[in-house]
């Protein structure tokens, strides 16, 4: 191919192509840069490159530059550049360094609008917590930490009480909201490394790792208190949860085995929820303490 051809290539990727010096500048870029992010050639050519990096991914850009420098090329990078419209792109690189001219030739794929339906994909419209289907993977990977590193795993299954009722008085609407505010009051009451999600109506998983069974018990009652305790404005509500806990002593040795432990958690989970409900609701019950 000559010259021609290939600048002619270069101009038609609609990926963002370029070519990068080791001192951190651009030394050319395909127009897609432009397309994608906002800044002109010349912008982008007279700036180091971590200028348009964000604050919280130029770190983990210089650690990649100083592998790409050191002839280890970029296979799936991620990393969010600023565009001139202010807003954030994620792009993903894949970059190879030339021995020779010391240059960098790297392609950049704008995957922000896959992250965006990733991101919805595994939320509850309604709540913005996590939905079932991410429950699952989040808790088969919790799941398999906890068994590595031998610490227990507990499990809430939180129910509404007379959520029907609640309905029918006031409303799908009013319904709605107090599901909201359930989702957040839960949120706030819990770590950030535990896992809320909407198991379905009126009913909330939430998965504590590295819990046991009299802490969950301590976790269920902050969630409750919080619940109990909300200024609801139309009618106070109240929640029932069933817990249950996993205590690790072997490694998993197959991945089916943590599907295994997944289905017997929320199972015993809901059979103490179904216990707390039986006692008269609004408390709190682990399957340890029913008899079956
Ligand atoms: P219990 O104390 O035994 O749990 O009684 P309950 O009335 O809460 O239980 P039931 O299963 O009979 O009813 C659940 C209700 O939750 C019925 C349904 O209308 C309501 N619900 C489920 N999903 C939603 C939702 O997304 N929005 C609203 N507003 N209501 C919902
Ligand atoms: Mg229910
Ligand atoms: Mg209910």
């Amino acid at each position: 191919m000559t010259n021609y051809e290939y600048d002619k290539f270069f101009e038609l990727s609609l990926d963002m192509l370029c070519i990068a010096g080791a001192d951190g500048y651009f030394k050319c870029v395909n127009s897609s840069f432009e397309r994608i992010i906002g800044w002109t050639k010349e912008e982008l050519l007279s700036q180091h490159f971590t200028n348009f990096i964000h604050p919280d991914d130029v770190t983990s850009s210089m650690k990649e530059m100083e592998k790409l420098n050191d002839k280890i090329p970029t296979l799936s990078f991620t990393n969010r550049y600023r565009c001139k419209n202010g807003q954030y792109k994620s792009l993903s690189w894949t970059a190879f360094p030339d021995p020779e001219s010391h240059l960098l030739y790297a392609v950049a794929h704008d995957i922000s609008e896959l992250e965006e339906l990733s991101a919805l994909a595994s939320t509850d419209f309604l709540t913005s917590l996590y939905n079932r289907t991410a429950l699952t993977s989040r808790f088969d990977f919790n799941i398999n930490l906890m068994s590595r590193i031998k610490r227990p795993l507990s499990v809430l299954m939180v129910d509404v009480d007379f959520f029907k009722k609640y309905n029918d008085s006031h409303g799908h609407l009013a319904g709605d909201e107090a599901l909201k505010t359930i989702a957040s009051l839960l949120t706030n009451s819990l770590r950030t490394t535990d896992v809320v999600a909407r198991f379905g109506g009126e009913e909330f998983a939430i998965i504590l790792p590295d819990t046991k069974e009299e802490d969950a018990i301590h976790m269920a009652e902050r969630c409750q208190t919080a619940i109990t305790n909300n200024n609801w404005i139309i009618e106070p509500v109240t929640v029932s949860i069933g817990v249950s806990t996993q205590v690790f002593s072997n490694s998993l040795t197959s991945t089916k085995d943590s599907e295994t432990i997944r289905t017997d958690l929320l199972s015993k989970a809901d059979q103490a929820l179904y216990k707390a409900k039986e006692n008269g609701r609004n408390c709190i019950i682990h399957f340890s303490n029913i008899d079956i």
